[in-house]
């Protein structure tokens, strides 16, 4: 590890460092991200060694000390200037965020945004102890103490809102955080870590990127109280067996074959439009993107053509380019499986809505598709593409279209449309998901818990049980005579 110093000159596009201990750091090998709308190499990011994970982890040791005493509303405090500080940076993190991530600038700015507004909104939630019984001869207090020292493991689909979603509870709770981004996008990561070193103390908020090797250090290391874990079920699974052997808390976020169910009295042109909206948003590549479309049968067809039309206007293309709405697909890796469901379409003899073909052309573009009635057991209806391709499918009875959108091992989100507000909440109080929405999808809140059902996690993020999730929780029995 080489150290350079001062983190004063903040430079959004230039120089990409781990921060540890209060200093940015380099080491000595580095490797590069990949501008996925042109396969273009991106600026060189350190690979941090297993030395960068204890120095990290002693570094943020140190700080516990000091941090967990200092009062919760001077750590509320810092999180709210720090998201001042970002807010300044707003479009140049967007640029940044479009360059490695791919998305659109507009929802890249969106993203930025979002994170401040969770960085305020979580330092807004009031976390006093409670008096929960109280009479003349005692009192019990419950109160939440802080657990030590916590690693926030970030996916590559949102970087910059997921860091902030995990930044701001650790250290509001009076725990320093070590954020490691995906391999696939470090860069706004690393630079959130180096803005963090001018309002919080050294060691409190550190960032460090590596190669595949990184998360398994930092999951087994003996170290850290806790793993705050986004990204697949697949690598949720590993995380968990690892931090196991020393007991780690873990909070995992997973993914999600999200169903929304279209009930036959809806707004067919309104409601396919915002169907397509949140199932291509992104690419299709958000955990709680729109999965799985049942639509009532009464007025299938018509859904099918509105939906279809509305697919066709949206717009695939490189991020910075006017009007786009699908950037690329963000790796090579989640493209190449997102084109194992465009070869299943022939195999599986799959009917084609709209879509079904790409382009060969640099960058990781995907056309945005709909399979028209797949078999409830296929693929497209079973497993998570993380990529702009969606089953259409059909629903008569309401315990049946229950059945089938319950009959998944995940359990992120879900939706119901329906302009007869009793059937909705009937429906919606069915399904099992962490989330449920009746006309619309999507929409989260930083006051709200954010978790998933069956293997879409354990535990939830965010709100004040998010900020319990960074605690133990400590029951004071106070009698009032010795
Ligand atoms: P991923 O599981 O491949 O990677 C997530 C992070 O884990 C990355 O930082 C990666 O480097 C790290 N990692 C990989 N192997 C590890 C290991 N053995 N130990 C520790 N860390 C390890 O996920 P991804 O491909 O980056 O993201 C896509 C997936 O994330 C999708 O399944 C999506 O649904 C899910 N997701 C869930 C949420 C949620 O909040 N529930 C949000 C976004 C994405």
């Amino acid at each position: 590890m080489g150290s350079l110093g001062s983190t004063k000159d903040f430079d959004v596009f230039n120089g990409f460092y781990n921060t540890i201990n209060g200093k940015l750091t380099t080491t000595e090998k580095t490797r590069h991200g990949t501008n996925p709308a042109t396969g273009k190499p991106l600026a060189e990011v350190p690979v941090s060694t297993q030395q960068d994970v204890d120095d990290a982890v002693a570094a943020a040791k140190a700080a516990f000390k000091t941090w967990s005493k200092v009062p919760l509303a001077d750590r509320q405090k810092a999180v709210k200037d720090f998201a001042d500080g970002l807010e300044k940076y707003v479009p140049e993190f967007g640029k940044l965020l479009t360059s490695e991530q791919g998305k659109p600038n507009q929802f890249a700015v969106g993203e930025i945004q979002t994170g401040v507004h969770w960085l305020r909104a979580l330092a807004d939630i009031k976390f006093d102890e409670q008096v929960v019984q109280e009479d003349d001869d005692k009192q019990v207090i419950v109160r939440y103490t802080p657990l030590g020292v916590t690693v926030g493991i970030v996916p590559w689909n949102f970087p910059v809102h997921l860091a902030c979603g995990k930044i701001a509870p650790s250290v509001i709770t009076g725990n320093p955080i070590i954020i490691k981004p995906s391999p696939f996008t470090p860069y706004c990561d690393l630079k959130l870590g180096e803005l963090a070193q001018q309002y919080f103390p050294p060691g409190v908020v550190q960032v460090l990127s590596g190669d595949d090797n990184l998360g398994p250090w930092l999951t087994a290391h003996p170290g850290p109280d806790k793993i705050s874990f986004t990204g697949s079920t697949f690598t949720g699974k590993k995380v968990m067996e690892s931090a196991s052997k020393t007991l780690k808390r873990v909070t995992l976020e997973l993914g999600g074959k999200d169903p929304a169910i279209i009930c036959k009295d809806v707004d067919i042109a309104t409601v396919a439009q915002k169907i397509g909206t949140l199932a291509f948003l992104n690419s299709g590549q958000i955990c709680l993107a729109i999965k799985r479309i049942y639509v009532h049968e009464d007025i299938y067809e018509k859904f099918r053509e509105a939906i279809v039309a509305f697919t066709k206007t949206l717009k695939v293309g490189e991020g910075n380019e006017e009007g786009v709405f699908l950037g690329p697909i963000q790796n090579s890796m989640q493209y190449e499986k997102v084109k194992t469901f465009f070869s299943d379409i022939e195999k599986e003899k799959w009917n084609v809505a709209v879509g079904g073909k790409n382009e060969d052309k640099p960058g990781y573009f995907i056309t945005p598709t709909i399979i028209d009635k797949p078999a409830d057991d296929s693929r497209i209806v079973t497993e998570e593409p993380f990529g702009p391709i969606v089953p259409l499918l059909t629903w008569k009875d309401e315990d049946d279209v229950i059945a089938r959108a319950n009959n998944t091992k995940m359990g992120l989100g879900a939706s119901v449309w329906s302009n007869d507000l009793e059937q909705a909440s009937r429906l919606a109080r069915q399904l099992e998901a962490g989330s449920v929405w009746v006309n619309t999808h999507l929409e989260v809140d930083p006051n709200a818990p954010f978790g998933g059902h069956k293997e879409s996690g354990v535990g939830s993020e965010w709100s004040i049980s998010g900020l319990r999730s960074f605690c133990n929780s400590q029951t004071l029995y106070l009698k009032k005579r010795a």
